[in-house]
């Protein structure tokens, strides 16, 4: 038998809700999959933020309810399909109607309620998935739910479990009492091999221990989480499951990051015709209120404005790359100190910084097919989209060989021309200093620059293959089931 019916469980959706990377891969991996002859759905949150346009256009189909904190509580399921893709959204207003997605004290409660929702929804919607996949901590618990709470009942038997992991980072972690409280277990599943970790229950650990297969989101990083400077405390737990654990690197919708056709950016450009693409440099500099110069290299950044990112190491060097003739564009929210610090420098250097504290994506697209390079030193990187969407808007990545980063940019090579961007080894600001001058040096041999430009805008990183590698995986879940049976 192959699997055919799929179901997603995440906590953000693009194009619903965005908060990062997630979201891109939970919007687009299930088209590419439903192209594929799958009947794939994705179950989410209805939260405040969802745009009108779409709110207006859900429909009612039902209500449930979740036993959690030693009662009953409804919820109402909501649909919308779109791209071949059928999408539901659990409304529970009190915990879903607020400002933002995440970061609530109640973060435990919220998401297990949400994770309990979506697996009650299913017999009441009358679809029985043959495999859940989920993601991130906010949706693990349905992993080891179905193998604890609804191990015994019929209408769950026989559904297999993948969960990707985005970020090792984002945990879940929560005081042993949840066991009973929120998820209503046995206790046998709070030891060390199940869920507890330090005394208290780790979600993101369940999700490892239980589920029929792992994933990471790119082969590199499913390497590095098996050490424990990149595992967060779970080198034991991964290492245990290291023959579930596989590593499937990201793609990209290349509907939505498509240069052009990008309805969001000034001048549509592609990999033939580049002229485009300084027009979009000079009404970026425009609209930034950056001195509109063709001739200077122009940096960008867009991401969560987290340690993650490698942003001590441009704090190090920032006064040193800003001593060159260069123009930086930094667009992100995330912990004060950082947002401060690219405001500071933005006030110091107004003609060369330009630094928008904002979330937004209109501007992000801008700012790919604006820019010449796109700056990423991580201190680690599971996998990383910015640097791919980068590449396809000929905006070339610089970056520190971590992660998705080491396995989608190509280091250039000078005497073979070959490449599509540049990168440093170490964790170490003037490693990232002396390639930012290397970058530099090429921008100004503009055959060479192009020649990378080219090679850049070449490589594919459309989903196509990625979820041939994921419809495998549901494959052999089922083909494991014959062969033991
Ligand atoms: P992560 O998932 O760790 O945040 P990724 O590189 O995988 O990092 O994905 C980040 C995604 O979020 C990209 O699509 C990027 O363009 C987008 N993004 C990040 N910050 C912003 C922002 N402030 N405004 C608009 N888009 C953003």
């Amino acid at each position: 038998m192959k699997p055919q019916k799929i179901l997603f469980v995440a906590s953000e959706v693009a194009p619903f809700y965005k908060t990062g990377g997630l979201a891109d891969v939970v919007g687009s991996l299930p088209k590419a999959l439903a192209k594929k002859g799958m009947d794939v759905r994705v179950v989410m949150p209805k939260y405040q933020g969802l745009a009108s346009k779409y709110r207006n256009a859900l429909k009612s189909i039902g209500n449930g309810q979740v036993d959690m904190l030693f009662r009953a509580i409804g919820f109402e399921i909501f649909i919308l399909r779109e791209e071949d893709v059928t999408f539901y959204f659990i409304e529970h207003n009190v915990y879903f109607e607020r400002e933002g997605y995440y970061g609530y004290p109640d973060d435990g409660e919220r998401f297990t309620f949400f994770s309990k929702a979506a697996l009650e929804m299913l017999p009441i919607i009358g679809f029985k998935p043959d495999v859940l996949h989920a993601h991130d901590w906010q949706t693990s618990a349905t992993t080891f739910l179905l193998r604890s709470y609804y191990l015994h009942h019929p209408f769950y038997r026989d559904i297999k479990t993948v969960f990707t992991i985005h970020n090792m980072k984002y945990q879940g972690v929560f005081p042993k009492e949840v066991i009973h409280s929120l998820l209503g277990i046995d206790w046998e599943h709070f030891t060390h091999l199940r869920l507890e970790f330090f005394d208290q229950v780790n979600y993101l650990k369940g999700a490892i221990n239980y589920s029929d297969v792992v994933t990471t989101v790119s082969n590199t990083y499913s390497e590095e989480i098996l050490h424990d400077f990149f595992a967060e405390n779970l080198g034991g737990t991964l290492r245990n499951r290291s023959h579930a654990l596989k590593g499937i690197v990201n793609g990209i919708d290349y509907t939505i990051y498509d240069p052009s056709t990008d309805k969001k950016i000034f001048h549509p450009f592609d990999c033939n015709d580049r002229t485009g693409k300084a027009i979009n440099k000079a009404q970026l500099q425009a609209q930034l209120g950056l001195p509109q110069r063709s001739n200077v290299p122009v940096f960008a950044l867009i991401t969560r404005l987290v340690e993650q990112k490698g942003l001590d190491l441009i704090d190090h060097v920032f006064h040193e790359i800003l001593m060159h003739d260069i123009q930086f564009i930094i667009l992100g929210t995330g912990e004060y100190r950082y947002e401060e610090m690219f405001k500071n420098f933005a006030y110091a250097f107004p003609e060369k910084v330009s630094a928008n504290i904002s979330f937004n994506n209109v501007l992000a697209h801008r700012i790919y097919a604006g820019s010449d390079f796109f700056v990423m030193p991580s201190l680690f990187e599971p996998c990383g989209l910015s640097q791919i969407i980068s590449m396809r808007y000929g905006t070339i990545p610089i970056v520190r060989e971590t992660g998705g980063l080491k396995d989608t940019v190509i280091p250039y090579n000078e005497y073979t021309q070959e490449g599509t961007g540049l990168s440093f080894t170490h964790y170490n600001a003037h490693e990232l200093l002396d390639t930012v001058k290397r970058s530099i040096d090429l921008y100004q041999k503009p055959e060479q620059f192009e020649k990378l430009q080219v090679n850049a805008m070449q490589q594919d990183f459309s989903w196509e293959h990625s979820a041939t590698l994921y419809a495998d995986i549901y494959n052999q879940l089922f083909a494991d089931i014959y062969a033991t049976s």
